[in-house]
């Protein structure tokens, strides 16, 4: 796959944020702006990229403090599960949780429909429900529009050599075990994985290696 990722991470969170991008028509898509959402506006112009869309993993506050200037700079709607609406309404109060000061965001402007994959030039992004992290969680996986290949952003549903926190609220181990199983190791082996914290890994690591899933 040719699609453009551009990835950057910063203190306190160290969380991923992914702009991905169409090389041949220049539109993309930012996955989970948070605290580093400077470095990939910067990527955006520098690259200039037309951002269609704010897709959210899910709604944790590590993943969404950048959203209000997302959209401020690109006019690009939010998209998130409705499931996580609660999570993205209280960030104010899961800051505090964590003793962060956040800002709200603005209001979210869309809802994932599941039967109907998200385009951005000559790519597609099906939305697979994920939950288990937390009620609302999706990963997404984005491809040529023309081949069955995709490449996974997943959230803190699974990282490399680790899988998601459940003791939030919401959280379900059981639950993010299923998807893990059931959504995410549906994807052939060599299926690069782009986490939301930590390096990226593939499907077959995790399915060989991962200390929860062997
Ligand atoms: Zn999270």
């Amino acid at each position: 796959m040719a699609v453009r990722v551009r990835t950057a991470a910063v203190a306190p969170f160290f969380k991923n944020g992914y702009l991905v991008s169409c090389e041949t028509t220049r539109e993309g898509v930012l996955i989970d702006p948070g605290d580093e959402i400077g470095e990939l506006l910067d990527a955006a112009r520098t690259d200039r990229i037309d951002v269609r869309a704010i897709l959210l993993t899910h709604a944790h506050m590590d993943h969404i403090t950048g959203v209000g200037r997302a959209k401020a700079a690109l006019e690009a709607p939010i998209w998130l599960d409705r499931g996580d609406l609660f999570l993205y309404n209280d960030i104010v109060e899961q800051g505090r949780m964590f003793g962060f000061e956040v800002e709200p965001q603005p209001p979210v402007d869309n809802f994932y429909e599941y039967r109907t994959p998200f385009r951005f030039g000559n790519y597609v992004v099906d939305i697979l429900p994920t939950p288990g992290h937390c009620p609302g969680g999706v990963c997404l996986a984005i491809g040529a529009a023309s081949s069955a290949a995709r490449e996974l952003f997943v959230g803190d549903t699974l990282f490399a050599g680790s899988i998601g926190r459940t003791d939030l609220p919401g959280g379900d181990y059981e639950a993010l075990i299923r998807s893990i199983r059931e959504v995410l190791f549906r994807f052939p082996d060599e299926t690069i994985v782009h986490s939301g914290h930590g390096p990226d890994t593939t499907i077959g690591d995790e399915r060989r290696t991962n200390p929860f899933l062997t």
